[in-house]
């Protein structure tokens, strides 16, 4: 092989490239992270909760001894779950809390970027990567074969054997440099999100929590006034992440904006006591993939993979987000597969196409392909963001109303609403998505 500035560049450093370079670095190859924030983090933005699975993995196999799990900066471990579909005054809540959800293996943390960010890097720096920051990557360098053989940032060429591109959702470089499709507008959402602060022992109270322990809570409905999207909200040690996320297509068709749909969420009375007497200390907005598996992109070229968010890596199923954990492993298999090819002496696509084979027969692929319908059902499912909500509260405040007028049998008192939408429309919507679960 050629002589290169270092074994593996990677573009950003978030939880795909931080890990990338982590790994790389652990397998003793030189490494260089060009991150664009003027720190780790600083560019950065998630609901927040991080499934913790592929991040164990990662550390046992490769931090071993140097990783203290305590020292990781979560914010809170998610016990309590909770989804609610609104109308413009109630919420039908769905609260469920159980042990399970903070067993090892299954556990769950809600993150800031910030801190996070910052302790991923410095854990690449730790095992001898270079880490530059405030300097965003303009180009990937290509060889008259069509190969990868580096960056450019600014005036600076740098060159590596492998370029890993792990630079979020809003991939450029993939786009400009890898030929990838631009995604579409349905398949893109804007999400948006603020942090409010208040004292650790409110937050577990206002949200029935032990010390050290936290909620986590998705919203359908009228938070994106009923169109396809939600709403977030996740205990941190001591603030509160609220946030809506809202398909760009969706929001195009808007008679509103997402800051509009953020204020009447923050009124709404559900969630207006969760933040009542917080600091407002934070707001931040960012780009997410919800087009699942059919708009992941080609992921392996000559010298160059994609992981992460570059690569789309993220499935939002209304009850569960998941992004990060998606990027920590697709960091990892992208670096293994890269120092495999470097230790072959062979950085070409079919070389590194170990890195699809990997993906392909783990979680990260198997899962987005599982759920490959179901943004399809989404982004067509109007009543799931109007009629449905409304059905709900119609139900509930027909079940726990008492006014002294005789009472009227449940069944007599459903069939009214449900008729109103369309028996065999709802049974065919339920099944729909009941299939594409
Ligand atoms: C509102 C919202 C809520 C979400 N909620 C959750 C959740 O609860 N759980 C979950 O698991 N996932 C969630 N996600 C998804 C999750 O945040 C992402 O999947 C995850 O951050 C992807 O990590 P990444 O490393 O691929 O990309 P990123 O974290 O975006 O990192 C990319 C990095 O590359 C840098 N960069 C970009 N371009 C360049 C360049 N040209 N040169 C140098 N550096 C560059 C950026 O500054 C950034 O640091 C959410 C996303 C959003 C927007």
């Amino acid at each position: 092989m050629e002589d290169r500035d270092f074994d593996v560049v990677v573009v950003g450093c978030g939880c795909a490239g931080a890990i990338a370079a982590f790994v790389a670095a652990k397998k003793g190859k030189s490494v260089l992270v060009v991150e664009r924030g003027e720190y780790a983090g600083a560019k950065n933005m998630t609901g927040g909760r991080l499934y913790a699975h592929s991040l164990r993995s990662v550390l046992e196999e490769y931090g071993a001894g140097e990783v203290d799990w305590d020292d990781i900066p979560f914010e809170r471990k998610i016990v309590h779950e909770r989804i609610a579909l609104m109308d413009k005054a109630s919420a039908c809540t769905v609260d469920f809390s159980s042990e399970e959800l903070g067993r090892e293996t299954c556990d769950s943390y809600s993150v800031l970027r910030a801190p996070f960010d910052q302790w991923l890097s410095q854990l690449a720096e730790q095992a001898g990567c270079e880490v530059l920051c405030g300097m965003a990557v303009d180009e990937l360098l290509r060889n008259d074969d069509g190969a990868i053989y580096g960056i450019r940032v600014g005036e600076d060429r740098i060159t590596a054997h492998v370029v890993i591109v792990a630079e979020g959702a809003n991939s450029l470089l993939t786009e400009r440099c890898l030929g990838a499709p631009r995604p579409r507008p349905h398949q893109m959402a804007v999400g948006i999100k603020e942090c409010f602060e208040l004292p650790a022992g409110v937050i577990e109270d206002r949200f029935l929590c032990q010390p050290g322990e936290g909620a986590a809570m998705l919203f359908a409905g009228d938070c994106t006034h009923g169109y396809v999207g939600g709403g977030f909200m996740y205990t941190n040690k001591e603030s509160i992440s609220l946030g809506l996320v809202a398909t760009i297509g969706h929001l195009q068709e808007a008679d509103t904006t997402i800051c509009q749909m953020l204020d009447d969420f923050k009124k709404h009375p559900a969630v207006a006591p969760m933040i009542s007497g917080a600091t407002l200390v934070e707001h931040s907005g960012h780009m997410v993939s919800e087009g699942g598996y059919d708009m992941v992109p080609r992921f392996v070229y000559d010298g160059c993979l994609v992981a992460g968010d570059a690569a789309m890596l993220c499935m939002n199923l209304g009850y569960q987000v998941r992004g990060m954990d998606f990027a920590i492993a697709s960091g990892r298999l992208a670096a293994e597969a890269a120092c495999e090819a470097i230790d072959s002496g062979d950085a070409s696509c079919s070389a590194l196409s170990a890195y699809k084979e990997a993906m392909e027969s783990s979680f990260v692929i198997k899962d987005l392909k599982a759920y490959r319908s179901w943004p399809q059902v989404m982004d067509g499912w109007s009543g799931m963001f109007n009629e449905y909500p409304s059905m709900a509260t119609a139900a509930l405040n027909k079940l726990f109303t008492v006014d002294g007028s005789p009472s009227v049998p449940l069944k007599k008192r459903l069939k009214p609403i449900v008729k109103q939408y369309g028996i065999v429309k709802l049974a065919r919507e339920l099944k729909r998505a009941v299939d594409a679960l």
